[in-house]
C-alpha cells in the first residue's frame, strides 16, 4: 500500500490524541511536533513541513478547538483539511481542446521515471473518453523506447507514429502533427527523450519541440519513490520549460509520500494523475481529498 510508513506514524499520533479526551495547548503542540517529525521522515520538503505545521497549529490551539467536546477529532480534522490544501485542494484535469481540434501534449521526464509507460497509459485514458490519440515516438536515444511505445500502443489499441532513431525529435514531432491532421487524430502525445540527469541538451531539445509546434500541455512524469529528488526535478523542469502538471509514478511502491506532499506546494503545479502499478490500466486521476484520507487513514 502507498504511504504505509507515514500513515502508520500519523495514525499512532492521532490515536493518542483521541484517547486523551480533554486537550491542553501543550498536548496539541507535542502532537504537532510528532507530526512534523513523521513528515520529515517521509521526506517531505522542509519548508513545506514548517508551513504546514504552522497552519495547523494556528487553527488548532484556539479555545474553540480545545474546549470543544471532541478536541482530538477537531485537531485531526484540521490536519486533514490542511493536507488536502497541500495536495492541491481540487482535482485538476488535463486541459484538452474541443474534439474538433488537435490537442498536443508533450510528455517529459528523466529516464526511468516511467514516461513511456505513462504515455501509453494516458493514451488509453483519453481513448476511453472518446478521443482519438496518436502516440509519437521521440525518445530516440534510449534503446528499445520506440519498440516499447509501439508494443504498449498496440495493447491500448492506439496508433503510434515513429520515424526510427535517425531523425531529430522536433522533425518527428512536426511530421506527426501533419499525420494527425490528415488522419483525424485529435490528441497528439509526444514521448520525448529523457536523460539520467537534467542536462542542457535535453532541455534544449524539449524547448525546441515546444517552440516549433503549439504544445497545449506540457506534462512532467516523475518517480514518487525518489522523494525530494522528484521535487527538485519538478522545480527545474518548471523553471526551464513551464510545465502544466505532473504525473507521479510508482506511488504503489512509495511508502513515504514525500514527493506527493511537496510537489504542489513547491512548484505551484498540480498533480494530474498517479501511477499505481506497471499495468497499463494502473493510472488514477489524482484526488487530493482521497489521497489525504489514504494517508491519514
Ligand atoms: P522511461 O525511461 O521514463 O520511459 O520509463 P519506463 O516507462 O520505461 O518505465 C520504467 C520502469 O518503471 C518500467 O519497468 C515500468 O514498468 C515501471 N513503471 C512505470 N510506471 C510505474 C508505476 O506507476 N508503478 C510501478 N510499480 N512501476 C512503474
Amino acid at each position: 500500500m502507498a504511504f504505509e510508513n507515514l500513515s502508520d506514524k500519523l495514525q499512532n499520533i492521532f490515536k493518542n490524541l483521541k484517547g486523551k479526551g480533554r486537550l491542553s495547548e501543550a498536548d496539541v503542540k507535542t502532537a504537532l511536533k510528532e507530526v512534523k517529525m513523521a513528515l520529515l521522515e517521509a521526506d517531505v520538503n522542509f519548508k513545506v513541513v514548517k508551513s504546514f505545521v504552522a497552519s495547523v497549529q494556528e487553527r488548532a490551539v484556539g479555545q474553540d478547538v480545545l474546549t470543544s467536546l471532541t478536541p482530538g477529532q477537531m485537531v485531526i480534522k484540521i490536519v486533514n483539511e490542511e493536507m488536502v490544501k497541500l495536495l492541491g485542494e481540487q482535482t485538476v484535469e488535463l486541459s484538452l481542446k474541443p474534439s474538433g481540434e488537435i490537442t498536443v501534449i508533450m510528455m517529459c521526464g528523466l529516464q526511468g521515471a516511467g514516461k513511456t509507460t505513462t504515455t501509453a497509459k494516458l493514451a488509453g485514458k483519453l481513448k476511453s473518453k472518446g478521443r482519438k490519440p496518436l502516440l509519437v515516438a521521440c525518445d530516440i536515444y534510449r534503446p528499445a523506447a520506440i519498440d516499447q511505445l509501439q508494443i504498449n500502443g498496440e495493447k491500448q489499441g492506439v496508433s503510434v507514429f515513429s520515424m526510427g532513431d535517425k531523425h531529430k525529435p522536433v522533425n518527428i514531432a512536426k511530421a506527426a502533427l501533419e499525420h494527425a491532421e490528415k488522419n483525424g487524430y485529435n490528441v497528439v502525445i509526444i514521448d520525448t527523450a529523457g536523460r539520467l540527469h537534467i542536462d542542457e541538451a535535453m532541455m534544449d531539445e524539449l524547448k525546441e519541440i515546444k517552440n516549433s509546434l503549439t504544445v497545449h500541455q506540457t506534462v512532467l512524469v516523475v518517480d514518487a519513490m525518489t522523494g525530494q529528488d522528484a521535487v527538485n526535478v519538478s522545480e527545474m523542469f518548471n523553471e526551464k520549460l513551464t510545465i502544466d502538471g505532473v504525473i507521479l509514478t510508482k506511488l504503489d511502491g512509495d511508502t513515504r509520500g514525500g514527493a506527493a506532499l511537496s510537489i504542489r506546494a513547491v512548484t505551484g503545479r498540480p498533480i494530474l494523475y498517479a501511477g499505481m502499478g506497471e499495468k497499463l490500466s494502473d493510472l488514477e486521476q489524482f484526488y487530493p481529498d482521497r489521497m489525504a484520507s489514504r494517508i491519514l487513514g
